[in-house]
C-alpha cells in the first residue's frame, strides 16, 4: 500500500504526488501529516527548507477543506512573492484531481484587481504575503471569519522582514478558535514570542536536530583577500564547469557588481535584488529556474523562498552576519536527497565566523584551496571530451558537409586533429590561466598580497562612474583593450570622475601603453601610477613615448571570454 494512503491521505490526492515523484513521505510529511490530520491542535514544526515542509502541511489542509463552500478556510503567510507562487502551485498540483478547489496567490508587486476578483470568485485557501494581506484586508475585500487553519511558512523569515506588525494585525481579523500550525527553520526568540502569543499547547516537531543544517550539504571555505575574491570566485566556477549555483552578496551593490562582472566575462550569470523591478526579477528567476542561467548572483532578501531543485552549489561571496542567512542560503541547495556544496569565500578574521557556523550546521567546514591555474586548465578540458561522449550528433545537418571536411583533414592523424580542436577552444583559456596567481590568502606577511610588499601597483584612470562605467564594466574595458587576463586586475576604486585600480607589476606597461594617451569618446585618456602607495615611480615617464598610439573609440566591447565554455546555455548540467 502507498505509505501516504497509510498516513490517511485520499488517492486523488496521493495520485497526483505520485506524478510529482513523491513516493515516500519525508520524515517531517510521515511525523507531521498524522498530527495536523486531527485538526485539532496548534503546531510548531522546526525544518529546514526543502524538507518536504509545504506538503507536510498542504495535504493535511487539503484534507480538511470543505470545497463544496466558497469562503477563505486556510490561510498560509509566506516571507516572499516567489515562496507564495511556490506554495499555491504546489497546492494545485497536489489538489488536481479534487473538483471545486480554489486556491489564490496573494502577493505584493502584482496588479491587486486581478488578485481582488479571484477572491471575489470564491476561495477556500489564500497563500500570501503579509504586506499585500492586510492591504486587502483594510479594503474589507476578504472575509476571513471562517478561517479554520492559519500557516505560518518560514515564520523565522518573516520576522527578519519585518513582518511581525503586519503578522499581528492579520491574526487579529481571523477567528479565536482557529488553529495555527507554525513552521520555522530556525527558533530564535523572537518566534517563539510568536508561538506563546497565538498558540495553544501546540504540539511541536523538529526534524533533526534543531538549528541543523541538511546532512546533504557539504561546507567548505577558502581563504583568499578581499582583492583576490573575484577572482577566485571566477576560479571557482571555472573549477566546476557543470555548476549550477547561487552566489550570495552581503548589498544589492556587491551583488550588481559582482554579476556585471561575470557577464562581462562571458559567464552565464545574472543578478537578483531589490532594486530591480519586478519583472525583471520574474525574468531572472525564470531564465534560472529553466536552467537558461547558470549562475544566480543574489541578495538575502531577494533570494528567499527560492525553490528551484538541483543546484549544485551555493557560494558566499561574503558570508551574512546572522548565522541563521548562511543556513537559509545553504538550504538552497541539497534538495529533496540531493547533494550540494556550500563554499565560503572568507578572509583570516572570518575564522570566527566559521567555528561559530560549524557548531550551529553540526558540522566541520573543510578548508579547501582555491584551485591553481593548471588544476582549472585540467577540469576544463576533462569536461569537454566528457561531452564528446554525451553529445547527440546530428547526422542529418552534419553528413552532407562530412566528406569535404575528412578531405581537407587528411593529411592529420586522429591525435593531430584532437589536439588542433582543443587548441580552438581552449588556446584563449590556458593564455588566461598560465600565469594565473596563486590566489589563497597564505597567513604570510611577506606573500605578495600584503600590501606592504604588494606585486601591484596602482594607477590612475581619468574615467568614472559619470562616463557610466561600473567596476565590471571597467575590469572589462581595461582586460579587453589590453588582453591581460582580469586576474591581473586587483582592487577597482571607482570615483565619480576617475577611477584608482590596481594591477599587477609586470602588466603595468601593457595597461599603460595600451590606454594612455588613447582617445576615449573624443577624450583623451590619462593612465599614471598613483602617487598614494605607488611603486614602481619610473614607469610612467616611458609613456610619453606612445601617446595616441591606440584608439579606443569603440568604448567598451563586450569581455566575451571563450564562450564555447563559458556559455552554457547547452544546458548539459
Ligand atoms: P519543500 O521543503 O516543501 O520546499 O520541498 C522541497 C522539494 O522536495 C520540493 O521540490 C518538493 O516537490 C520535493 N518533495 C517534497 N516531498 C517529497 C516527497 N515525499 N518525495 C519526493 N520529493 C518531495
Amino acid at each position: 500500500m502507498n505509505p501516504f494512503l497509510e498516513l490517511g491521505i485520499r488517492s486523488e490526492i496521493v495520485d497526483a504526488i505520485a506524478d510529482l515523484g513523491f513516493e515516500k513521505p519525508s520524515a517531517i510529511q510521515e511525523k507531521a501529516v498524522p498530527v495536523l490530520l486531527t485538526g485539532e491542535d496548534d503546531f510548531v514544526g522546526l525544518a529546514q527548507t526543502g524538507t518536504g515542509k509545504t506538503a507536510a502541511f498542504g495535504l493535511p489542509l487539503l484534507e480538511q477543506i470543505d470545497f463544496s463552500q466558497k469562503h477563505p478556510q486556510a490561510l498560509i503567510l509566506c516571507p516572499t512573492r516567489e515562496l507564495c507562487l511556490q506554495i499555491s502551485n504546489d497546492m494545485k498540483h497536489y489538489a488536481k484531481n479534487l473538483d471545486k478547489v480554489h486556491v489564490v496567490a496573494v502577493y505584493g508587486g502584482a496588479s491587486i484587481s486581478d488578485q481582488l476578483r479571484q477572491i471575489r470568485r470564491g476561495v477556500q485557501i489564500v497563500v500570501a504575503t503579509p504586506g499585500r494581506m492586510l492591504d486587502i484586508i483594510r479594503r474589507k475585500a476578504i472575509d476571513f471569519s471562517q478561517i479554520k487553519y492559519v500557516v505560518l511558512d518560514e515564520a523565522d523569515e518573516m520576522l527578519n522582514m519585518g513582518f511581525q506588525e503586519d503578522i499581528d494585525q492579520i491574526l487579529e481579523s481571523t477567528p479565536a478558535e482557529k488553529k495555527t500550525w507554525l513552521f520555522s527553520a530556525t527558533m530564535p526568540k523572537e518566534v517563539r514570542k510568536i508561538a506563546k502569543k497565538y498558540m495553544t499547547d501546540p504540539k511541536e516537531l523538529t526534524v533533526g536536530v534543531q538549528n541543523t543544517g541538511n546532512e546533504n550539504i557539504e561546507h567548505h571555505y577558502y581563504m583568499v583577500t578581499r582583492r583576490n575574491k573575484y577572482a577566485a570566485l571566477k576560479r571557482l566556477v571555472d573549477f566546476n564547469p557543470g555548476i549550477f549555483g547561487i552566489v550570495f552578496c552581503r548589498t544589492k551593490i556587491e551583488a550588481q557588481e559582482t554579476a556585471e562582472g561575470l557577464i562581462r566575462e562571458g559567464y552565464n550569470a545574472d543578478s537578483l535584488h531589490g532594486d530591480l523591478s519586478q519583472q525583471q526579477r520574474d525574468k531572472v528567476m525564470k531564465r534560472y529556474r529553466d536552467k537558461n542561467l547558470q549562475l544566480l548572483v543574489a541578495t538575502d532578501v531577494a533570494a528567499r523562498g527560492i525553490d528551484v531543485n538541483n543546484i549544485t552549489h551555493v557560494i558566499h561571496y561574503s558570508l551574512p552576519d546572522e548565522a541563521e542567512y548562511y543556513t537559509h542560503r545553504s538550504g538552497r541547495t541539497a534538495r529533496a536527497g540531493k547533494k550540494g556544496i556550500s563554499m565560503s569565500l572568507i578572509s583570516n578574521r572570518d575564522m570566527g565566523k566559521i567555528r561559530r557556523l560549524e557548531k550551529i550546521v553540526g558540522k566541520k567546514f573543510e578548508k579547501k584551496e582555491i584551485p591553481q591555474g593548471a588544476e582549472v586548465c585540467e577540469k576544463q578540458l576533462y569536461s569537454l571530451f566528457n561531452k564528446v561522449h554525451n553529445v547527440e550528433v546530428n547526422e542529418e545537418q552534419i553528413n552532407p558537409y562530412l566528406p569535404t571536411i575528412l578531405e581537407n583533414l587528411e593529411e592529420y592523424s586522429k591525435e593531430e586533429i584532437i589536439k588542433r580542436i582543443t587548441s580552438l577552444e581552449f588556446n584563449r583559456f590556458f593564455e588566461d590561466y598560465q600565469n594565473a596567481p596563486n590566489l589563497n590568502e597564505t597567513g604570510d606577511r611577506n606573500s605578495s598580497d600584503r600590501r606592504g610588499k604588494s606585486n601591484y601597483t596602482r594607477l590612475f584612470l581619468n574615467v568614472g562612474r559619470k562616463d557610466d562605467f561600473s567596476p565590471g564594466d571597467l575590469l572589462a574595458f581595461l582586460c579587453d583593450n589590453s588582453k591581460v587576463p582580469g586576474e591581473s586586475i586587483g582592487k577597482i576604486d571607482l570615483k565619480d570622475i576617475f577611477t584608482f585600480f590596481e594591477v599587477q607589476n609586470d602588466v603595468v606597461d601593457t595597461i599603460i601603453d595600451t590606454f594612455h594617451g588613447a582617445d576615449f569618446e573624443g577624450r583623451e585618456l590619462r593612465v599614471e601610477v598613483s602617487s598614494h602607495r605607488s611603486r614602481n615611480k619610473g614607469r610612467n615617464n616611458k609613456r610619453s613615448d606612445r601617446r595616441g598610439n591606440r584608439s579606443h573609440n569603440s568604448g567598451r566591447r563586450k569581455g566575451k571570454r571563450n564562450s564555447a565554455f563559458k556559455d552554457f546555455s547547452g544546458r548539459s548540467f
